[in-house]
């Protein structure tokens, strides 16, 4: 059995349409555009990259990118100096701190000096509490966009073996507990699950999220099985067989022979991430404008 492949570029571009159309009518309600703030801390060339995407990205839905950069030896003063702007900045309805800040910055106390309302990463406290209760506010992006892979795939959650390995605050522990509500029967695996072939053959539904280049092989999956893949691993572009150099979690030739659907990398998980962010940011974009209103 070949796998269909979850073509997750196809969906983002259709997300992101949907945004730049919610855009448009918040402009016509509001007569503003909204906003989205990245917070770059150094010059790390790979965070930088993915700044430059998200302020693209923003502007080509008709959201107003605002660029803060600080330097590598910015203090955790000035850094928390810089949010709380954007917190009182009503221009500002969105606020992403790019991670990893350097090493002598706390960057889960940062996050945390995030306004609710406008963490469109979903990490703060008050956001990550809120998914765990089951009534989800700003849910992460990578998640979240997960979950659209699904519904847009078909694929039945309801009574369904779901298994995640990785349980990061960002993706493991956030997709478990979206799967939880949409009823699945969900197991979260990481380093210390014993026999971890064994635990993934039971999935219906089989999710990874470690950062180990190809680790799910055959093995690991059930035939039948949807198979997502949220690994970006960057490897030389000889052993990746493509110019990219980037692989996922999942030995994907050796699982799509056996997986109902599968997502590839990269064109899977990975254009979702942005194309959520911008959902998120319309969508605080707009509880913010509601809670304005209610406060005159
Ligand atoms: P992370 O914080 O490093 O977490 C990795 C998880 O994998 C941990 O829970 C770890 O277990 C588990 N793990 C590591 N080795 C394992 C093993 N041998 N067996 C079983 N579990 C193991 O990573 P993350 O931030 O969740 O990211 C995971 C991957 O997704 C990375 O490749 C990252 O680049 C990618 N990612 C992609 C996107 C996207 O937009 N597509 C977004 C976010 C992340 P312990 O907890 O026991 O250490």
């Amino acid at each position: 059995m070949a796998a269909k492949l979850i073509d997750g570029k196809a969906i983002a571009a259709r997300v992101r349409a949907e945004v730049a159309e919610e855009v448009t009518s918040f402009g016509v309600e509001y007569r503003r555009a909204p906003g989205l703030a990245t917070v770059l801390v150094g010059e790390d060339p790979a965070s930088a990259v993915y700044v430059g995407g998200k302020q693209r990205a923003s502007a080509e839905v008709g959201i107003v990118p605002f660029d803060r950069r600080l330097a590598a030896d910015a203090s955790f003063e000035q850094v928390a100096g810089e949010l709380d702007a954007l917190n009182n900045d009503p221009a500002v309805n969105g606020i992403l701190l790019q991670l990893p800040v350097p090493d002598h910055l706390d960057g889960p106390a940062l996050t945390n000096l995030i306004s609710a309302v406008k963490d469109v990463d979903g990490l703060t406290p008050v956001n990550a509490g809120l998914l765990a209760l089951g009534t989800p506010a700003l849910v992460p992006a990578t998640p979240s966009g997960v979950m659209v892979l699904l519904r847009e795939s078909g694929v039945e959650l309801e009574g369904a073996e779901a298994v995640v390995v990785g349980r990061s605050n960002l993706f493991g522990k956030p997709i478990a507990q979206l799967l939880l509500g949409a009823n699945a029967t969900v197991t979260v695996c990481h380093s210390r699950t014993r026999d971890l072939a064994a635990v993934c053959a039971r999935a219906d539904v089989l999710i990874a999220a470690i950062g180990r280049p190809r680790m799910i092989g055959a093995a690991h999956v059930k035939p039948g099985a949807v198979v997502i893949d949220v690994g970006i691993n960057r490897i030389s572009p000889e052993e990746a067989g493509n110019k990219s150099g980037i692989v996922g979690d999942v030995d994907h030739a050796a699982v799509a022979e056996l997986a109902s659907a599968i997502t590839p990398v990269p064109g899977g998980v990975g254009p979702m991430t942005i194309a959520m962010l911008l959902r998120n940011t319309i969508r605080a974009a707009r509880t913010q404008a509601e809670l304005e209103e209610v406060r005159g």
